[in-house]
């Protein structure tokens, strides 16, 4: 045991101080690790919201990185005509999707209408990470307006807050389907 932790040790030793992460920080390495890893289920808890800058974050770190790139990019542009787009759910796990689920069921006693507002876990463009809910209601109807300069659209007409990558920068977005 010791004998193979020493060569372990060992085979790390020649890797430069500034290498990968993996080894002990060196000495002047910010304080909070920007390399920590991220984990999670995603969820963002209810009436809060948080950056799309904040991938430390697992419900921005796992979306898609051309959906993520084009909701910075808006958020950016948006900020400078005094909007701040917010994010109150991004990439979900499966377990998170299926709970988020579970509750809607609960709360319409329906599991019809449940899945008029949240999709299955294998449904879900959220668990792909492909779908983005944006708040607060001024910011989504600013995502509206403009997003699809950014290829970003409103996917569901009864959720002015849920975007996809749906056409190409400045292209047109698609009629939003029903629910
Ligand atoms: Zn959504």
């Amino acid at each position: 045991m010791a004998a193979a932790a020493l060569v372990l040790v060992t085979a790390c030793a020649p890797e430069p101080p500034t290498g990968p992460p993996g080894g002990v920080a060196p000495a002047g390495a910010p304080p909070t690790g920007t390399s920590a890893p991220v984990s999670g289920d995603g969820s963002i808890p209810k009436n809060e919201s948080i950056s799309v800058h904040d991938t430390g974050h697992v419900g921005i770190a796992n979306l898609d990185p051309g959906l993520l790139a084009a909701v910075q990019k808006a958020t950016v542009d948006a900020q400078a005509r005094g909007v701040e787009l917010r994010v109150t759910s991004g990439w979900r796990s499966k377990d998170y999707q299926q709970r988020l689920l579970d509750e809607a069921i609960a709360l319409y006693r329906s599991e019809e209408e449940a899945l008029r507002w949240v999709h299955p876990p294998e449904k879900s463009k959220h668990v792909t990470g492909e779908a983005i809910d944006i708040g607060p209601t001024n910011a989504a109807d600013w995502l509206i307006r403009n997003g699809a300069d950014y290829g970003l659209c409103q996917a569901y007409a009864n959720e002015m807050w849920h975007f996809e990558l749906l056409t190409t920068p400045g292209g047109e977005c698609p009629q939003p389907i029903a629910n």
